[in-house]
Order: structure tokens, then C-alpha cells, then sequence
């Protein structure tokens, strides 16, 4: 019998059935986490996807229509930020016996079934929400109150964390100082003791304090030492106490952060507002960063996708010379870049994720520092190269406010903060090397 004729392979393979069934968001390609609606993944439950859901809901609906014009304003209205703070979900770190009863955790988890990949999920979906809109909705807390969770006395606990949900109380942190952000155990505010040991009387400046304008207490990096870093203490100031004042000051972007200098002149502070032991401060400040850059980081992420999928729309609708944009494979190879960085950058963050979670040190586990370091920096330098060809595929577009590229213009103006806030790229690569270089050794690793 003669050999059947071989068939003739296809150069293109053949599109088959996607297996993932499921589908969420914006279908385009690279917009959103793959687990979504493309590939299966270990990590996430239903519980996550009900908190994604809901989340989505949230910002499309009540924050993303009103976003721009609440960012041109530098702040959110006051019925809306009310109404925020009840919602269950900001301040999803204070937990249960500090919450009032009738605040549900996010999306109607409690709060102590929350894991990471929670944290994930929502760091990822309200970065969706641009400039500082998301500060001014739940003000500084989310980085001013961690120190008072994992520090603070049950009576400290007891009497600032519950006033959250109702603006009662509002937390800023004060590290920085016109003198320096980057080399923290240098800091000059001092807080000196009154003779009968009472108060403490705060002398100094502060920097770019985000969520100032609405903040009741600035959790405050003070000098109660010696020089460097064994002479830092943390207390928490109330900011209508007298000889405190603030006052905005005018950044490229993130206005509804607020962001503001602060001056304290003879600021009398009771001594019971010290947040761990008097000049052990550095650690507290140290330890609050790597959840910090960890979210920055996914931010990030987040905010290149935004850019990805908003400049392939518009590459697909604009037509010069007689085509759409994304005819030219120059402009196609600009999506291709932003998506395998994206992509890549994510399953890093999934994997450090899951390492934090296994960890019974969780996030003062010594494996993560550096790489949270460095996934902060690649996220930045993504941001900036997303943003960088998203404006180029608007053209003019991407430089205006309003119209279809006000999102891209507006995200422009925003991600210096998201590169030199919470540990600026220089420093923190810096950190990531020598973390590692000591990490490698302890392993055995011999030059
Ligand atoms: C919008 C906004 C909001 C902010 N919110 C807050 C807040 O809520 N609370 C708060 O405490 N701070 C806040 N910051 C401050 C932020 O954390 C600091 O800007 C940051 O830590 C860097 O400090 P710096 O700006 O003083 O820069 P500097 O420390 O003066 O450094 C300047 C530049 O030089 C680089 N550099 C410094 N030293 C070295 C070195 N040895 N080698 C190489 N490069 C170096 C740095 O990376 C940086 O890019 C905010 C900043 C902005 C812009």
C-alpha cells in the first residue's frame, strides 16, 4: 500500500478552544492578570474572586467617573469620603476588634480571612483609580496606621483605630524632611522630654505628607537620641495641637494626595503617644517598608497595563495614512514590549506572594527584602517606559487633559511619586544588592 501523502503542516498554528472558560474585565489582550481570563492559576480561590468583583464594581462605578475631576480638585467630597470609609473597603489591615460591628470587611470578608493574594487583588484593582484620588477618599492612613497595628498598645489601639471609619481619626506619616527622604536615620526633627517627664516638646520640618490636609495625627519619625539610627523614636502627634501647621505643596500630579510641608515649633506631644520604646523607632519605620513597596509595586504593574490597553484601543480606532495605528509594526512591537514586561513583572510579584505567604516570618521574612526592592524598581521602570510609549501612540492626545488620553496625560504626571516615594529606585537597588550579596554568602556562595 502506498504511504498516505503527508499532510502539509501550517505555518500558523491553528487557534484552538480557550480552556480557560471564565472570563473577566477587559478582554484585550495583557489588560488584565492573566488568572482572569486566559490561564489557570494555583493562587487564587472564589473567596478572591468575589472580593475582584466587587472591587471592579466599586471603582467603575462610584470612583472612575468622577476620578479626574475630584484629582483637578485636589480632593474627594466629603459626603463621598464618608461614605468610603464605611464601605469596608479601605483600612482592611485594622483588625476585627478595632473595626465597629456594623462595617464589613471588603466585599463582606472579615478581615482575618484576608491572605495576600487579597492584598493582591485589591492593591491591583484600586490602582486603577488614578493621581491621588485614592488618598483623597481614605486619606494617609493607609501607610500612617501600620505602625500603630503592629506597634501601638491596646489602649493606643483602642482609642485611635475605631475613629477610622468614621474620620473621627485620620493618620498621615511624617518620615521626610527638606534635609532628606532617602537617608532616614539622619532625620533632625527632635523630640525633647518636659522635666516632669510628661510631654514631649517636637521641633522640626516635614515633606510631601500625603493625606496631610484631612489628617488628625501625624505617626512621626523623631529624633529622642543620639545621632543616626539608635537615636529615632515614632510618636503620634496630633496635628490641631499647638505650634503645628501645614500647607499643601504644588507637585506636577497626585493632587488628592495632598501632599504637604509641615512645620512643628515647640509641639507638645503627651509622652503616652510614643509608639514602641523610645529610640527604637528606625525598626518600625524599616519594617513598615516592605508591605509598602510590595503594593507600590503591584501598583505599578497595574498602571503599565492601564497604559497598555488604553493606547491599544486607541491604536486599533486611529487610522493615519489610510490604516489603524496598529497596522505598523512599530506600533505593535510598543505592545508587545509593555506586555512582557507586564506579564513577567507579575509573576514575580505572584511568586513573592507566595513565598511571604508559606513564611511563617511572613513579611519580616529575610529572603524578601531585596526582592521586593528590586520588584518595586523594575515596576517603576516599566510604568515609566508604558507610560513613555502609550503617550507616544496618542501623539498630542497623551499630552492633554481631558479626551480620550486624559488617563495617560494624567498617569504622566503621577509616577515620579510612584519611583521615588516609599524608597526612591537609586537607593533601593542599592539595597536589593547588598541584601543579596549577604544572603548569597550565608548560603555559601565564595568568591
Ligand atoms: C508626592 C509625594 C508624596 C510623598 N509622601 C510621603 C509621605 O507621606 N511621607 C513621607 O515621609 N515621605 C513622603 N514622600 C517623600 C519620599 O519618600 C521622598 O521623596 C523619598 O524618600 C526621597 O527623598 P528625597 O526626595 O528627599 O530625595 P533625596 O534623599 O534628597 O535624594 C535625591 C535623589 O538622589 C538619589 N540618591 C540619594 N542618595 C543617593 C546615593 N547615596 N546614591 C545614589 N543616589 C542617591 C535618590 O534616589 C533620589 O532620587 C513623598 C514624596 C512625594 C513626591
Amino acid at each position: 500500500m502506498a504511504n498516505p501523502t503527508p499532510k502539509k503542516e501550517s505555518l500558523i498554528p491553528s487557534i484552538m478552544e480557550p480552556q480557560k472558560k471564565e472570563t473577566f474585565g477587559n478582554l484585550g489582550p495583557w489588560a488584565e492578570p492573566s488568572w482572569y481570563s486566559s490561564l489557570a492559576s494555583p493562587y487564587y480561590s472564589e473567596s478572591h474572586k468575589k472580593l475582584r468583583n466587587a472591587i471592579r464594581k466599586h471603582v467603575d462605578e462610584d470612583i472612575k467617573p468622577y476620578m479626574l475631576e475630584w484629582e483637578e480638585k485636589g480632593e474627594a467630597p466629603v459626603e463621598v469620603r464618608l461614605k468610603h470609609a464605611r464601605s469596608g473597603y479601605p483600612f482592611a489591615d485594622v483588625p476585627e476588634p478595632y473595626r465597629p460591628k456594623d462595617v464589613p470587611g471588603p466585599a463582606g470578608i472579615p478581615v482575618a480571612e484576608l491572605d495576600i493574594f487579597h492584598l493582591i487583588v485589591m492593591t491591583d484593582e484600586n490602582s486603577r483609580i488614578e493621581g491621588g484620588v485614592g488618598t483623597a477618599l481614605g486619606g494617609g492612613s493607609v501607610i500612617g496606621v501600620p505602625p500603630i497595628v503592629h506597634h501601638g498598645t491596646e489602649e493606643q489601639k483602642r482609642k485611635w483605630l475605631p475613629g477610622l471609619f468614621n474620620w473621627e481619626t485620620s493618620f498621615c506619616l511624617g518620615i521626610t524632611e527638606p534635609s532628606g527622604g532617602s537617608d532616614v536615620a539622619n532625620i533632625q526633627t527632635t523630640a525633647e522630654k518636659t522635666k516632669d517627664g510628661k510631654h514631649y516638646v517636637v521641633n522640626g520640618y516635614k515633606k510631601w505628607i500625603t493625606g496631610m490636609p484631612w489628617a488628625t495625627h501625624m505617626t512621626t519619625a523623631v529624633r529622642t537620641g543620639g545621632p543616626g539610627a539608635k537615636g529615632i523614636s515614632v510618636i503620634v502627634i496630633p496635628t490641631d495641637a499647638k505650634g503645628f501647621s501645614h500647607r499643601r505643596i504644588p507637585n506636577s500630579g497626585q493632587k488628592g494626595g495632598g501632599a504637604s510641608f509641615v512645620e512643628m515649633d515647640d509641639v507638645h506631644v503627651p509622652v503616652e503617644n510614643l509608639l514602641g520604646k523610645e529610640n527604637e523607632g528606625f525598626k518600625i519605620i524599616m519594617t513598615n517598608f516592605n508591605k509598602e513597596r510590595f503594593i507600590m509595586s503591584v501598583g505599578c504593574n497595574r498602571k503599565a497595563r492601564t497604559c497598555l490597553s488604553e493606547s491599544w484601543a486607541y491604536a486599533s480606532k486611529r487610522h493615519t495614512f489610510g490604516k489603524p495605528l496598529i497596522a505598523n509594526q512599530i506600533i505593535s512591537h510598543k505592545l508587545a514590549t509593555i506586555g512582557r514586561y507586564v506579564e513577567s513583572h507579575w509573576a514575580w510579584l505572584e511568586q513573592l506572594a507566595y513565598h511571604i505567604q508559606q513564611s511563617p516570618l511572613g513579611w519580616q521574612d529575610p529572603e524578601i527584602a531585596g526582592q521586593i526592592a528590586l520588584s518595586k524598581v523594575h515596576g517603576g521602570r516599566i510604568l515609566e517606559m508604558a507610560n513613555r510609549e502609550a503617550q507616544q501612540i496618542f501623539g498630542g492626545a497623551g499630552y492633554q487633559k481631558g479626551g480620550p488620553g486624559a488617563i495617560i496625560e494624567q498617569m504622566s504626571r503621577d509616577l515620579r511619586m510612584m519611583v521615588v516615594g516609599g524608597g526612591s529606585e537609586e537607593i533601593i537597588a542599592d539595597l536589593a544588592v547588598r541584601q543579596e550579596t549577604a544572603l548569597a554568602k550565608k548560603r555559601g556562595w565564595k568568591l
